[in-house]
């Protein structure tokens, strides 16, 4: 069983849904939303379709679970699932089974094996389980992800089944898994893109003060890859929208800006280059020029203007509320992300 493979399968179905995400994993939505080659039909409405019974419609599944049909000449997928057997529902099995096919369709089995419907009959016995088991692994790493579960709740404790919205014995399961994987202790990048998709469910509902403190120190923006602060809306840095993300302690950049004193002040004026600054004021006495750095939109004198009017950091190219050009980037006092200043290509200069 080839397991980055099912990891990476789970990555690009939550990225093709592209939606911020919750526990229970709303599976379906992610089908919905993510996969318009595919359609989700319950066992109820084939039913009334095709005036089946219940036992022809097992019949035609060849399970009383789910099963998908894969038609090659559209390239689409036709799920249907179990929704006649209360106790399917209610013990929530059919989330279950809707990943497990879902698994199917991501790992390209129905391509891969060259079939219309995996069934046992049609494949040997030894792949059928191989692929079976692979399904599997795909549904439980998507409905059971275990980053996300530590994130919200006491790892050793955890109602895994109410959490995640899985049967009882998928539950047990799993729960062994998280534990086997909280004792690494170790975040991979796999886990920590796929806490990406619930950083503002994480966000909201950190399980301790310690969660909260990874979950600060390991964010950070999606495009420069600098930290990025709570409750913002766009990087400081370089202005992207924020967009849930987290990154190795190792992998955040840390950009250059001006060094501020205890008042948010530049410590020396940075156009006329005074060096005495009165008391709290705002200002240079010499020449004038605001020693804070500021959202340029913050004094707009008509229309929409930023109600934030405190100072940002000395690095804050962009204002992380409403996105606008910070003064320090406006004046030039600092300069883009992405470029480099004089000052590094100086460094490059030839030597005579
Ligand atoms: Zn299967
Ligand atoms: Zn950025
Ligand atoms: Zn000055
Ligand atoms: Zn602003």
């Amino acid at each position: 069983m080839n397991k980055p493979e099912i990891k990476e399968a789970v990555l690009a179905t939550l990225r093709a849904c592209n939606k911020p995400l919750a526990l229970p994993v709303p599976i379906k939505k992610i089908i919905r939303e993510g996969f318009p080659n595919v359609r989700l039909i319950r066992f109820s409405k084939q039913m009334q379709r095709r005036g089946m019974t219940y036992e022809e419609m097992k019949q035609f599944c060849g399970t009383d679970d789910a099963c998908t049909d894969y038609y090659a000449d559209s390239d689409t997928y036709v799920i249907y699932y179990n929704d006649v057997d209360n106790l399917k529902i209610s013990s929530n099995r059919y989330r279950w089974n809707i990943a497990h096919e879902l698994g199917h369709i991501a790992l390209n089995h129905h391509k891969k094996y060259d079939q219309t419907r995996i069934f046992r009959t049609g494949l040997k016995n030894e792949l059928y389980s191989v692929i079976e088991e692979e399904a599997n692994m795909f549904a439980a790493y998507i409905l059971v992800p275990h980053i996300v579960i530590s994130c919200v709740a006491d790892k050793h404790h955890i109602g895994i089944r109410n959490l995640c919205k899985v049967s009882g014995a998928a539950a047990v399961r799993r729960f062994d898994a998280i534990q086997a994987w909280s004792r690494r202790n170790r975040a991979e990048a796999y886990d920590l893109e796929l806490l990406g998709f619930f950083s503002h469910y994480v966000e909201k509902n950190p399980y301790s003060v310690s969660v909260r403190d990874w979950l600060d120190s390991h964010r950070a923006c999606k495009r420069c890859s600098s930290t990025l602060g709570r409750f913002t809306n766009f990087c400081e840095v370089c202005g992207a929208p924020v967009q849930g993300h987290y990154k190795l302690k190792g992998d955040i950049m840390e950009y250059p800006g001006i060094e501020l004193d205890g008042e948010d002040r530049v410590l020396e004026c940075p156009v006329c280059h005074n060096t005495e600054l009165y008391a709290k004021g705002r200002f240079c006495i010499i020449c004038g020029n605001s020693l804070v750095n500021l959202c340029s939109n913050g004094q707009a004198s008509y229309g929409f203007s930023c109600q934030n009017n405190d100072p940002l950091p000395g690095n804050a190219r962009y204002c992380p509320f409403c996105g606008a050009e910070s003064t320090f980037l406006q004046r030039g006092i600092i300069f883009r992300w992405d470029e480099k200043s004089d000052e590094i290509d100086e460094d490059g200069a030839l030597p005579f």
